[in-house]
């Protein structure tokens, strides 16, 4: 269940667990209502006929009505290649849950997912191919959780996420971002419209989560808005016993300037705070110009790196690093620079 800045439901089907035959080993993917087999993975072939294209969208969207979703999203499966046989699939999808719509003379906004492993579209050729393919089904807008690792030093998979928002960009449809870190806060500032408040997920996605058979069970992480990020409780604790990290000491109506780390760190206070934190975080983004939210983004990268640099003169801490957030601000800055060939008026 997400919710985004204008406090908007998008129930996320799960299809792209569907394909992997992990989920064969969780109870909550085998009881949703449109698996073709709980003992099997599905793959395109399932899909070939009209009959089961159109069984398939219409489950996936009546379960979404049955929550009453704002935002209703066609059902989509992970990515791995530009000619991955499942981007037809999901385009005929598509298609299907439209018509579907119609026929029920329902006008909620139907939206396309789009679920990749950034890895495997490091060429932007490939990204030029699959957008151009997709936006021809004329969607109200994209739903974006893109697989990838976004807190390295590997510019590449920054600058191809930040490459496909720009590219959908010019559809002006709006873009939600799920599943991604602060590095989405530079996504707001070259064509995203919003990132996706979880409350049941992290701030990252990987192919190997829809992979593994065991669910979760990873702790929850407390966010610290000045250094982007979600920080562990042995960081956090670090963190606050420095001079510079007491002063991100947060007073929302839940830590209420508590510097007790169990208090801030345990899983109700982390949930509560992160979800308060980042709508007004995403509220302040929203009412700001492109421009703007690039000198914005552009200060908090400088500021978070510039904080961190002196926490750690203070104390020594393992695994707290901000020489990414460097990267982050290279790539936005970049990637807003660009802008696509217009076609001659002459
Ligand atoms: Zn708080």
């Amino acid at each position: 269940m997400q919710k985004n800045n204008n406090s908007k439901l998008i129930i996320d089907p799960y299809v792209q667990t569907l394909g992997y035959s992990a989920f064969t080993a969780k109870e909550t993917y085998k009881k949703l209502p449109y698996v073709i087999s709980k003992l099997r993975k599905e793959t395109p072939r399932d899909f070939i006929l009209a009959s089961d294209i159109a069984e398939r969208a219409k489950g996936v969207i009546n379960f979404q009505l049955s929550y009453d979703s704002d935002i209703l999203l066609s059902p989509v499966h992970l990515y791995n290649s530009v000619n991955d046989p499942w981007i037809k699939t999901d385009y005929n999808q598509f298609k299907a849950s439209k018509s579907y719509l119609e026929l029920l003379n329902n006008r909620k906004p139907l939206y396309y997912g789009i679920y990749l492993n950034i890895e495997k579209f490091e060429d932007t050729n490939e990204i030029d191919q699959l957008i151009n393919y997709i936006s021809a089904a004329q969607p109200d807008g994209y739903y974006l959780q893109i697989a990838g690792d976004f807190s390295t030093l590997n510019s590449n998979h920054y600058y191809a996420y930040a490459y496909l928002v720009k590219i959908l960009s010019h559809s002006k449809k709006e873009i939600i971002v799920s599943r991604i870190n602060d590095f989405s806060l530079g996504l707001l500032a070259i064509g995203a419209n919003t990132i996706a408040i979880s409350l049941g997920q992290g701030d990252s996605f990987k192919e190997e989560f829809l992979n593994k058979q065991e669910g979760g069970g990873t702790k929850r992480r407390y966010y610290i808005p000045e250094l982007l990020g979600l920080y562990n409780e042995n960081i956090l604790e670090d963190i606050l016993s420095t001079n510079q990290g007491k002063k991100f000491v947060c007073n929302c109506l839940y830590c209420e300037g508590s510097l007790e780390k169990d208090r801030l760190s345990n899983f109700h206070n982390t949930i509560r705070h992160h979800y308060t934190v980042k709508k007004q975080q995403i509220d302040e983004y929203s009412i700001l110009s492109n421009e703007e939210r690039l000198r914005k983004f552009s200060t908090s990268t400088d500021l978070a790196q510039q904080y961190i640099r002196e926490i750690l003169k203070e104390k020594k801490i393992k695994n707290l690093s901000y020489k990414h957030f460097g990267i982050w601000k290279e790539v936005i800055l970049e990637v807003s620079k660009m802008d696509l060939p217009q076609p001659s008026s002459i």
